[in-house]
């Protein structure tokens, strides 16, 4: 398509955009099982929409969005067992996880280039170690797809920048044993981050809905920093994300200055300038209209529905989970055919969930209804028994 010399009709316009997105998967159809993400309340949506318009890359235009964004951080601070943490919210848990290690780099004394991570993180860390020329030492995950302290800690060496524990991985939902890696980050004086994009909004939750959790947040020593996503299991909009720093100083050395904007001299805590307001409101909006009650139960929901689907998983013939759920994650693989075939046959049979190599991804978010996972199990017993027999 050609820059359009003449301006197009809005009518052409929806017309084009209805026929094209017709293509697109939509939560609502319940076959999107795979995804971390969801389509926010219609409650926050409304917010959305009506605050589309704030920059809170210019936070002097709009003074009362960036107070509600201090209080949104504040309140995502007390909930990771730090109300003095500062932070900023992201694009996602991408920038988040970028500028962690953007910060571990700042703070370091000397030009120390190595992080040691879970072969199990997420792949942003590949794109930050491109972006700043750092090398990553992957250590293999253990049986239970959580990584092997011991193995990190030989790891460690003086080129050692930064630790990092993932507080629900992309794969399986595994939660790093991070008191162990807090205790080796405060031994070597190395920077530790937790990636909690995922599991931030979860495991705060797990024990008041009944379900076991672990710690993995600033009640741990030597945890400097947290990324937590809204928009996974914040039930927030997209883009939601947040970085958060144990302390103001450490944010104040992540922080950059810019000079030129509204409001006089100010900093930056993003990677990005111009951010959207609008998802901070409405991420606020959501956090304070769930409150933990709110939280609980949609965690408590999402939890149950996610080991009951890795039971009746597990009686299919030929299936076999990877992994007992720690949160709203299943895992599963094939016992009999390529883990690649079953995910092109689920997909042509129109479900969304992800393909790891090893194993499919089913993310139980409160979007995953009884009645899905049902549709998914008989689509997946007809798949299975065609392969067995
Ligand atoms: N960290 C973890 C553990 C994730 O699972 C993900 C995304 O799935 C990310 C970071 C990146 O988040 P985003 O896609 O919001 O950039």
């Amino acid at each position: 398509m050609i820059f359009p010399k003449k301006p197009f009709t809005k009518s052409k316009i929806d017309r084009i955009l209805r026929k094209e997105l017709q293509q697109d998967l939509s939560f609502r159809s319940g076959k999107i099982i795979g995804s971390m993400c969801s389509d926010p309340p219609a409650f926050c949506s409304r917010i959305f929409r009506r605050y589309i318009g704030k920059n809170l890359g210019d936070p002097g235009l709009c003074p009362g969005t960036a107070k509600i964004e201090q209080q949104a951080v504040e309140m995502l601070g007390s909930l990771l067992g730090n109300p003095h943490a500062a932070g900023v919210f992201t694009t996602g848990g991408t920038e988040a996880n970028i500028l962690a290690l953007l910060t571990a780099k700042k703070l370091s004394p000397s030009n120390r280039r190595e992080v040691i991570l879970s072969d199990c993180a997420h792949f942003s860390f590949i794109k930050a170690a491109e972006m700043m020329d750092l090398k990553l030492i992957f250590i293999p995950h253990k049986e239970d797809f959580s990584i092997d302290v011991e193995a990190a800690a030989a790891a460690i060496t003086e080129n050692t920048l930064a630790l990092i524990g993932i507080a629900g991985t992309t794969g399986t939902g595994a939660v790093d044993d991070i008191p162990a890696l807090g205790a080796l980050a405060e031994k070597h004086g190395v920077y530790l981050h937790t990636d909690a994009a995922f599991g931030g909004f979860v495991l705060p939750f797990l024990e008041k809905a009944g379900f076991p959790s672990k710690p993995f947040d600033f009640s741990i020593p030597g945890v400097s920093s947290v990324t937590i996503d809204p928009h996974k299991m914040g039930r927030g909009v997209t883009p939601g994300g947040c970085i958060l720093y144990r302390s103001a100083e450490i944010a104040e050395r992540a922080a950059f200055p810019v000079s030129y904007l509204s409001g006089g001299k100010t900093k930056h805590l993003t990677l990005v300038g111009t951010r959207s307001g609008a998802a901070v409101l409405a991420d606020w909006a959501q956090i304070v209209r769930l409150g933990e009650s709110g939280y609980v139960k949609i965690v408590k929901k999402s939890m149950l529905l996610a080991h009951s689907l890795a039971e009746r998983l597990n009686q299919i013939d030929g299936i076999r989970c990877v992994k007992e759920p720690e949160l709203n994650v299943v895992a599963f693989c094939s016992t009999k055919t390529d883990n690649e075939i079953l995910s092109k046959r689920l997909r042509a049979k129109g479900w969304a969930l992800s393909f790891f190599g090893e194993y499919l991804r089913i993310v139980v978010m409160p979007h995953v209804t009884e009645k899905a996972v049902r549709c998914f199990l008989r689509d997946l017993r007809k798949i299975t028994e065609t392969e067995n027999a």
